[in-house]
């Protein structure tokens, strides 16, 4: 992707914390993720399996799951491990395909 799929403006690569380079758009001031990735979305539970997590990312009032894009040479498990590190700073200790205990 060479341009901004909202506006037109010609992307340049920009550091994005705890993905790399991505491409960003000066005129909206946003990243610009590849639209045709795959990504996941995680269900995060504390070891008492009685709570969740929702975390705010980039600085948005929002609280969510951790999710992010598969990358490439990964598979959605990866993903997972990978991405609940990266956005909590927490270890991930145990998984099964759709619970994560860390
Ligand atoms: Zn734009």
């Amino acid at each position: 992707m060479k341009h901004c799929y909202e506006c037109g403006t010609a992307l340049a690569p920009k550091k994005c914390e705890h993905e790399g380079l991505v491409p960003f758009c000066d005129s909206c001031n946003s990243f610009r993720f590849p639209i045709f990735s795959t990504a996941v979305s995680c269900i995060v539970f504390n070891q008492t399996e009685d709570k969740i997590l929702l975390i705010q990312q980039y600085g948005r009032p929002d609280y969510i799951l951790v999710a992010g894009y598969i990358s490439q040479g990964e598979n959605a498990e990866q993903t997972v491990i990978r991405e609940i590190e990266e956005e909590t700073g927490l270890t991930v200790i145990s998984h099964q395909s759709s619970v994560i205990v860390i």
